[in-house]
């Protein structure tokens, strides 16, 4: 690392953040965070158990009065105040984030910016949480709602987007007037550490935001989800894990978030722009070298253009460069592990022992850090694994259909929901599509549907609950009602 990289990590605080309080876990135990694009450690830090998350909870109840009672406003603007902050210290944010997950530089940049947006967005919706109040059917009651926070939350992220996943949780949770416990994933730590530190300086009081970093997550969500004191569980990540907490949050009936895998369908309709749907399809396939549960997993394009389509996307991602994201000329960083890198190669390889043809990449890329060429592959079969898989990295499958209902009906062939994209010029068929597809969002004529105004979630495998948007704070809200008897 260079001088600048060093300075800035030694900044960061690297211990558990609880009751207000930074602090060692329990005989000084570590774990190391690596830069994957060269496996060098960027740092350490600490690594709780099942003591330290208790002792979080025990804060973050403590705390849990006290923050109720804050006005809106006054948590409005400790939200707003980070987001200020945050949009102060992009820059070096952004190089912690390539540091510790490889993203290129101009990537980090946008996700520090998105990451804020939910900060500045849920700021403003603090000061909007509403009740009601009616007339009871045969007018012998006054029926009272209003909204009150859902208690200590508990909320796990996962590593793909370091700082915008634990924004996405924090800013409502917060706003809302419930604590939270953030466990950050454990490849990427340092930017949930560098987030905690903006809002204690932002006036977040003591017990309010705690954060516990582990490399055990088992034993440390074990110990929360087994308390009573938690009243609720926010969770990003793959479905087969949110499942399991599914499970484990029915013993106390936490309310539950459930942000989980995708199998993104892009379709490529006979009448589509071919220049926007090429670049629709660049932007939901290799942001973030396509590890988001938001990346096209599967391409769809017409039969009449699937031929023109894939030549274009080939030329684009061959012209793409690889490497360390820290350099400013860099495209596409390295994959996370090489568990990632494992992985799209047994995808890649099932997929050419079933017929598939390349047209561009296919394989891995030098032998230090996880590198993966961006690739095209067409003529994949629908039994091939990557049709059913999420492949979490660059590799860009086109499929070929005749009608629009095949369309449909391949896009929906999954147990997932989160998102498709739709390229056509057609607005009845835009239309179609979106009432035929089975998924929480759909793109249409645009690769990229997050933005902290709108709400963000799938259905099905992906998951329930929504984050950003209006619905994004009654994430974190319950509805209490009382039965005025004015007689
Ligand atoms: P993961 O499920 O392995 O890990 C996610 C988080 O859960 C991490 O913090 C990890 O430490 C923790 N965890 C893992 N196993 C656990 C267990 N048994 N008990 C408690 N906690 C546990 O997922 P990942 O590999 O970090 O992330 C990739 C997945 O996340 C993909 O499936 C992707 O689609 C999904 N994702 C979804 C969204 C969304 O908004 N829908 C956004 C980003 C990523």
């Amino acid at each position: 690392m260079n001088s600048n990289a060093v300075s800035l990590v030694a900044a960061v605080p690297k211990g558990l953040l609880i009751g207000g309080e930074w602090s060692a876990a329990a005989n000084g135990a570590e774990f190391p965070v690596e830069n994957p694009a060269n496996s060098e450690v960027v740092a350490m830090v600490a690594d709780a158990g099942r003591e330290e998350a208790l002792a979080a909870l025990e804060a973050a109840s403590y705390a849990q009065a006290s923050w109720t009672k804050t006005s809106p406003r006054s948590r409005g603007e400790i939200l707003r105040a980070a987001f200020e902050e945050i949009m102060r210290r992009q820059e070096e944010l952004s190089l912690l984030m390539t540091l510790e997950m490889g993203k290129p530089l101009a990537e980090s940049r946008g996700e520090v910016a998105y990451a804020a947006e939910f900060l500045r967005w849920f700021s403003e919706e603090a000061v909007r949480i509403s009740g009601d109040f009616y007339t009871s059917p045969d007018g012998t009651t006054r029926i009272l709602t209003s909204r009150v926070p859902v208690g200590p939350s508990y909320l796990i992220t996962p590593w793909n987007f370091p700082l915008a996943m634990g924004a996405r949780k924090m800013g409502p949770a917060l706003a809302a007037g419930c604590t939270v416990i953030l466990k950050p994933a454990e490849q990427t730590p340092l930017c949930s550490l560098a987030l905690a530190d903006i809002l204690v300086g932002a006036g977040v009081p003591a017990g309010v935001v705690n954060v516990i970093t582990t490399s055990n997550p088992v034993a440390v969500t074990d110990a929360l989800v087994g308390d009573p004191r938690l009243r609720k569980l926010s969770f990003t990540g793959s479905t087969e894990v949110g499942r399991e907490l599914m499970a484990k949050s029915s013993r106390h009936l936490l309310r539950l978030s459930m942000e989980l895998g995708g199998n993104a369908p892009l379709i490529v309709f006979e009448d589509a722009d071919l220049d926007k749907a090429v670049s629709g399809a660049m932007l939901a396939k290799m942001r973030n070298m396509g590890e988001a549960c938001t990346a096209a997993n599967r391409i769809m394009a017409h039969r009449s253009i699937a031929g023109e389509f894939s030549r274009r996307l080939g030329e684009r991602m061959a012209a793409l460069r690889l490497g360390d994201g820290t350099d400013p000329a860099v495209d596409v960083g390295p994959l996370i592990d090489q568990a990632a890198v494992s992985k799209v190669t047994e995808l890649m390889a099932d997929a050419l022992g079933h017929g598939a043809e390349v047209v561009v990449g296919g394989s891995r890329v030098g032998d230090s850090g996880y590198f993966f060429a961006p690739t095209v592959i067409k003529g994949v079969p629908r039994h091939s694994r990557m049709f059913s898989e999420e492949i979490f990295g660059p590799i860009a499958p086109v499929y070929e259909f005749d009608s629009d209902d095949e369309a449909y009906e391949m896009a929906n062939s999954t147990s997932y929901g989160l998102v498709a994209y739709i390229f056509t010029e057609s607005f009845s068929r835009a239309h179609r599509s979106i009432e035929a597809l089975d998924t929480g969002m759909v793109g249409v004529n645009q690769g990229f549907v997050s933005n902290a105004a709108a709400p963000f979630g799938g259905v099905k495998h992906s998951g329930f609950g929504r984050e950003g948007g209006f619905e994004g704070i009654h994430e974190y809200l319950t509805v209490k009602y009382a039965a005025l008897n004015l007689g």
